[in-house]
């Protein structure tokens, strides 16, 4: 690279990331072809529209690549192109769930989402993001005792203020989610049901989560968490949900959505990064694949199992997925979240502070902090290191 200051700036990243245990759960580490997609000439091509319905010259090779991505996204998650349909060009996972509200929900309309301090994401409705500002959200929470979903509860306050769209699928919650429950509530109240899988899809590809498809109506997902792919995110749709427009023209949720995607939010896609979605989506599709979900997930219940045995209050007593929740606060007992971060980060270990549920404290300076086993497994390790890890996490929160 002849720019010497980037040059130089991207090999202490570099260094940096290959130095530290990264256990940020969001995170993960891509293969040298998703990166050779994303580095490749097809950044310079500018593809406004969808395959074959393009405004620019020149895209048949990259109708090809987008056309195979689709395919890809279907396959891996076993989906027939009859029932379901799949838009490969959110920007990332944030516009992608606006891009299903702005198709699907009216101006004004009710989003119910769980609430940011109980592990939902911004763009489930909450008031600081764009979601929440040109929608209402109905915010839900997980039980205090359990610090699991009442679905019981859950069905009352759909019941009650019979919001458009209900999403499932967090952002901090270690547990599965019961798309079958899900379902049910959201027939109760005639609620649209969306999960965004972002955090556990890689699991889903892997076959160690739940899938959401055979109950829901709409998924989300970003391609950069377990999934282990490049910053991007999908949107699958099922084809029989039809919407009647002003005009009492019929339009499936796929159309609205892709017409939501571009021209409403975006314009040209990147399609250097569909392309380097398409080769994740091959990879995640294979027996390897399977292989490392399995052992994200084992690695994630040893250093919630050794964090426990070691005193420490993990959310919901544990984990079911790749996300540990860890409240290091403990009523004063412990330090905060913001606390931890910092002194784990002084020592080599990358986590993010988060609110826990029922917090005490700040999103600022939150309770808890959230670590991940998606990353340290692509690098190879296993059971007995994250024990080390819980160990050396152990000790240095211990210390005065
Ligand atoms: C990460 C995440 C997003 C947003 O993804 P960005 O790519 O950061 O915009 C949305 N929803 C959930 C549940 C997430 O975990």
């Amino acid at each position: 690279m002849k720019d010497t200051q980037i040059a130089k700036l991207i090999k202490a990243e570099k260094e940096r990331q290959k130095k530290v245990i990264n256990l940020i759960a969001s995170e993960n580490i891509v293969s040298k072809d998703v990166l050779e997609a994303l580095g490749s000439e097809l950044t310079n091509k500018y593809a406004e529209g969808y395959p074959g319905k393009r405004y620019y010259g020149g895209n048949e090779v990259v109708d090809k690549i987008e056309i195979l991505a689709q395919e890809r996204a279907l396959k891996l998650f076993e989906l027939s192109n009859n029932k379901w349909a799949v838009n490969v060009q959110p920007l990332s996972g944030s516009p992608a769930n606006l891009a299903v509200y702005t198709a699907l929900v009216p101006k004004e309309g009710k989003i119910m989402g769980m609430s940011l301090s109980h592990g939902g994401h911004l763009t489930h409705g909450h008031k600081v993001s764009a979601t929440g500002k040109f929608w209402e959200q109905i915010p839900y929470g997980v039980d205090e005792k359990t610090e699991v979903i009442n679905y019981d509860e859950l069905k009352k306050l759909a019941k009650k203020e019979k919001p458009n769209i209900i999403v499932c699928g967090f952002t901090a919650y270690p547990r599965v989610v019961d798309f079958k429950k899900f379902r049910d509530i959201a027939d109760s109240c005639g609620a649209i049901l969306m999960c965004d899988m972002s955090h556990f899809a890689g699991l889903v590809a892997g076959k160690q989560y739940p899938s959401p498809f055979e109950y829901t109506d709409v998924v989300t997902t970003t391609v950069h968490k377990t999934l282990r792919g490049p910053r991007s995110a999908l949107i699958f749709s099922r084809r029989d949900k039809i919407v009647k427009d002003k005009k009492g023209k019929e339009q499936t949720f796929g159309d609205l959505i892709d017409k939501a995607v571009f021209p409403g939010l975006q314009g040209g896609p990147h399609m250097n990064q569909v392309a380097a979605v398409a080769v994740a989506l091959k990879e995640a599709g294979t027996p390897e694949f399977k292989k490392y979900a399995i052992q994200v997930k084992k690695n994630a219940k040893a250093l919630a199992d050794e964090l426990m045995r070691l005193g420490w209050h993990v959310v919901s007593h544990g984990t079911e997925s790749h996300l540990v929740l860890v409240d290091v606060w403990m009523g004063g007992k412990g330090i905060s979240g913001t606390e931890a971060s910092d002194r784990l980060e002084k020592a080599g270990i990358i986590v993010n502070k988060n609110t826990i549920p029922g917090e005490t404290r700040s999103a600022f300076d939150p309770s808890g902090i959230r670590l991940g086993s998606a990353a340290e497994t692509t690098r190879g390790k296993k059971e007995k290191d994250f024990i080390g890890i819980a160990r050396k996490i152990d000790k240095i929160l211990k210390t005065k």
